[in-house]
């Protein structure tokens, strides 16, 4: 009897879109099991550094990201306070081409992609309105249990990839290690007209405000006519939405010590979400079985590295190029497992890291901004080790 090629994705956000597309091209029948009842375009800017665009390209869904993004030109330091320039590093300069694009883009555009290209491959199936609440392996693989419009339904796979965010039921189901723990960050996003704000804000550089206990992030999406703010300050407030709707009058505190351009970048904002950015500790094993986890719901990734959609996106293209090796789909699984822990890990420590950094006071400020000062334009080559992965650079 011939094998099934049916291999189960929890999830068609970014890492499971991109999972699926990745399982086909290496000969699979990918089933996307959705608990939204379509794809909805919900999210703000997302950069998609060299390492993710790699990634998209090897799964062939660069090309079509592209026609939504701009190509990012410059990444600009300034401190919060004083509006001084700390440093500039061109992305890409002669004698520093990572070998694939920085975009900015859209989770949206970037989600809409690659669910149209999936949505034209006839060998994926999607299963929208499908809430998974229960997973039971067996000898012929896996069967995901799913409740849909009050109804239990039951998909079978030879394997199933958990990649349902931040909240897996897949992570807890196999792991039982408890929900993610707020961070003490919070994040407010905007989307303000580009003509609200001055014009080199257009420009397609990503601008970086550090203060204490606060940054801001900006950077033109849709072909210039918004700029995506986020801002990220210290805060006990929580919630597991991504898109709680907020005022600027309630931004806290934190914004009165800051200098007047980040305040005129923030105060152009007139509608907000809010964000309660989460944490994992370290899986020390991702899978079991025919099971394994792919981007949130294995190595969730605090924003401060713009990684979230970039280690996902890694954890596909590896996903795919490790089952078309042909072995065991198990095999396969911990082979991939193997490949992506250690650096997903290390990618993770690097994002806390640089939260701590972004936000110091006192002593550990001064040295910050000292060093920035020295490395000037190599600021992004001391990242290097992430944005080079997969470019071939
Ligand atoms: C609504 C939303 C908005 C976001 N906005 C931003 C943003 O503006 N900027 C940014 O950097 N990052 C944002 N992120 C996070 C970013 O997309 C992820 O960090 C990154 O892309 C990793 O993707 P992922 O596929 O692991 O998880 P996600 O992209 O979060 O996708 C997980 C998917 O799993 C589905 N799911 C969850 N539980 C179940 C279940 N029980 N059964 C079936 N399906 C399930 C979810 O509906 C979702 O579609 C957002 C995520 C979401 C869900």
């Amino acid at each position: 009897m011939a094998r099934s090629r049916t291999i189960l994705v929890a999830g068609a956000g970014i890492g499971g879109l991109a999972a699926a597309i990745s399982l086909a091209r290496a000969g699979f029948r990918p089933v996307l099991l959705e608990r939204a009842p379509a794809i909805q375009a919900f999210g703000a800017g997302i950069q998609l550094t060299p390492n993710a665009t790699s990634a998209l390209k090897a799964i062939g869904a660069l090309d079509l990201v592209r026609e939504r993004a701009a190509e990012a030109r410059e990444l600009i330091v300034g401190d919060g306070d004083s509006g001084r320039i700390l440093a500039r590093s061109p992305v890409k300069s002669s004698g520093r081409n990572y070998g694939s694009p920085w975009l900015l883009t859209m989770r949206a555009d970037l989600q809409a992609a690659l669910h149209e290209i999936a949505r034209d491959n006839v060998d994926i199936v999607f299963e929208f309105g499908a809430d998974i609440i229960e997973l039971a392996a067996h000898q012929r693989g896996v069967t995901a249990l799913t409740l849909r419009n009050g109804k239990t339904e039951e998909h079978l796979g030879i394997g199933i990839v958990g990649a349902d965010g931040l909240w897996s039921k897949t992570r807890s189901q196999l792991h039982g290690d408890g929900p993610p723990e707020f961070s003490g960050y919070v994040a407010w996003r905007s989307l303000v007209p580009a003509e609200n704000l001055p014009p080199e804000f257009s420009e397609p550089d990503v601008r970086l405000w550090l203060s204490e206990g606060a940054h801001l992030v900006h950077y033109p999406v849709a072909g210039g006519k918004m700029v995506n703010v986020v801002a990220v300050f210290r805060d006990s407030w929580t919630s597991q939405e991504w898109n709680e709707p907020a005022m600027l009058a309630e931004i806290p505190k934190a914004l009165s010590g800051w200098g007047q351009l980040p305040r005129t970048i923030l105060q152009a904002g007139t509608q907000f979400q809010r964000w309660a950015l989460a944490d994992r500790p370290r899986l020390n094993k991702w899978g079991e079985g025919c099971v394994t986890l792919l981007g949130d719901a294995a190595h969730p990734m605090l924003p401060f590295i713009a990684q979230g959609a970039g280690a996902a996106l890694e954890d596909a293209e590896a996903l795919g190029r490790h089952v078309r090796r042909g072995s065991e789909i198990e095999l396969a699984f911990r082979a991939y497992e193997r490949e992506r822990q250690h650096r997903t890990s290390k990618m993770q420590r690097a994002a806390r890291f640089s939260g701590k950094i972004y936000h110091a006071g006192g002593l550990l400020r001064r040295l910050r901004d000292f060093r920035l000062g020295w490395s000037g334009d190599r600021l992004i080559e001391a990242k290097s080790w992430i944005y080079r992965h997969g470019t071939g650079a």
